[in-house]
């Protein structure tokens, strides 16, 4: 393929999904995708980055059904009113009409709490940390896009129950880590992540923050969040403790949800060129992939060397010899528009030499590499190619964001597909007006005051970045709140 990522992001995503058989989109339900094997290598990898980031934190995993009943559904006032639209119901079994409906569930909550107000009795049962891979339905009514917005989608869901507020806020923190750990660590996609505006907030949440990247078409891509929900849920839920005075007291509660094929879009789609996927080493299904260079005669030869070469990296990175009956241009262009960081060509003159050819993916460099030096070569190239990724990554993200005065000045940098920071009236339910007003004019939407950056240890619960003598962009009268804008997904 050749298709101008920054000039024509919607084609060039299109063709990438096609070319590297991400996902099938012939599926006959509008907004349930197959993921094709290539894409889900590279989320179960994401999978695993996670995983060990919840094992680290403490988070113990579980599985919870994917039905909810109806009863448990309704506790929440806010949350099913938020969810409500979205929910697919089951109303059948065979022939009969069930006496109850079920919802299958769009997130977790309402059938993980009641089990938690089962299980918390006294303090010695807080805190809860536990988490579930799985995946949830939403009948979207947006248009649908693969990996970006879909009807059923995979991510994970963490639930944690903690006996003070202050265990609770920590927590967002700690989740907030744990996206810079994958997300930035490993993916090398940067973020901002921020306290959403009251309005925007996940229903039945005190607060919201969530990770938001910046996709090449300049939209911004809400890759996780995590919510404080205070005591909302362990009342409507009866999630209570009895404390040291034998008083009872309504646990603190925080839900946090990467989004686990929203990141795999935010990597594909930061990293790629115009030829194709570049996936990060630590991220790839295949990281070295071997063309042998076969002419008629030396078949045996080269293929025995080639084999020896996969063998011996085959400890160390994730590799694959490639015997297509297939010409080595063809496997080339095949492997790059996949992405695969590492390619090892080796032909008959190579081995009188004792060497191969390395390419790397991402600058088209090849050189000549001894094959006892191939183990050492892979792993520094593999390190440097993920590094190169991620500080070009960052550079772009950075040059990305700016600053605006006026709503006019603001809405000409989101159309050169910034993310913009305003003089905004204030992020509480006030400021809904004055956001929907500048959604009207320009189509962007309120992102939030900064929580915290990818690269940044620092998490800010209230923002110290306070406008002085500033105006909002939208009404005009005193501005109290710096807020980044853009277009969303
Ligand atoms: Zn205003």
């Amino acid at each position: 393929m050749n298709i101008d990522k920054y000039g024509n992001f919607s084609d060039w995503y299109n063709e990438i999904i096609k070319v590297a058989e991400l996902c099938d989109l012939r599926y006959n339900i509008k907004g349930f995708i197959v993921i094709m094997p290539w894409a889900m290598k590279s989320i179960d990898q994401i999978y695993k980055f996670y995983d060990a980031e919840m094992e680290r934190t403490s988070h113990l995993p579980a599985f919870f059904p994917s039905l909810i009943h109806e009863k448990s559904f309704g506790a929440e006032k806010e949350h099913v009113a938020g969810f409500v639209p979205e929910v697919l119901w089951v109303t059948e079994a065979g022939d009969k009409k069930l006496e109850e409906r079920y919802a299958l569930k769009p997130t977790g909550e309402a059938g993980i709490y009641p089990m938690y107000a089962l299980w918390v009795n006294g303090l010695s049962d807080l805190p809860i940390k536990i988490y579930q891979k799985g995946w949830v339905w939403r009948h979207e009514t947006k248009a649908t896009k693969p990996f970006i917005r879909g009807r059923e989608f995979l991510w994970i869901e963490a639930h944690d129950v903690f006996a003070t507020p202050s265990e609770a806020s920590a927590q967002v923190a700690e989740d907030a880590g744990m996206a810079k750990t994958v997300i930035w660590g490993k993916l090398g996609v940067p973020f901002i992540m921020f306290r959403r505006p009251q309005w925007d907030k996940f229903a039945g949440a005190d607060n919201t923050f969530a990770a938001d990247t910046l996709m090449p078409d300049g939209k911004v891509l809400q890759v996780a969040s995590t919510h404080l929900l205070g005591q909302h849920f362990s009342k409507a839920y009866g999630i209570k403790y009895t404390d040291a005075k034998n008083e009872p007291q309504f646990a603190w509660q925080t839900c946090y949800g990467p989004g686990v094929n929203r990141i795999y879009a935010a990597m594909v789609a930061v990293h790629g060129d115009n030829r194709g996927m570049v996936v990060p080493y630590d991220a790839a299904p295949i990281q070295v992939a071997i063309i042998p260079i076969l002419r008629k005669g030396n078949e045996g030869k080269v293929l025995a060397e080639a084999g020896k070469i996969e063998t011996a990296l085959s400890g160390i990175a994730r590799v694959k010899l490639d015997t297509r009956d297939q010409s080595p241009g063809f496997k080339f262009n095949d492997w790059e528009q996949r992405g695969v960081p590492l390619r090892i060509e080796i032909g008959e003159r190579d081995i009188a030499n004792g060497s191969a050819v390395l390419a790397v993916r991402d600058t088209g460099k090849k050189e000549n590499v001894k094959i006892a030096d191939l183990n050492s070569a892979i792993t520094k190239a593999g390190a440097e190619l993920g590094a190169r990724l991620a500080s070009s990554a960052s550079e772009r993200f950075l040059k990305n964001l700016d600053t605006a005065k006026s709503a006019d000045e603001m809405a000409r940098k989101i159309d050169e597909g910034k993310m913009v920071k305003v003089p905004f009236c204030t992020d509480a339910k006030e400021g809904e007006a004055c956001a929907k007003a500048l959604k009207e004019k320009h189509s962007c939407d309120i992102r939030g005051t900064v929580f915290t950056f990818f690269n940044s240890e620092k998490c800010e619960f209230e923002s110290s970045d306070k406008p002085h003598g500033e105006k909002c962009v939208s009404c005009g009268k005193p501005a109290n709140a710096h807020v980044y804008v853009a277009r969303q997904y």
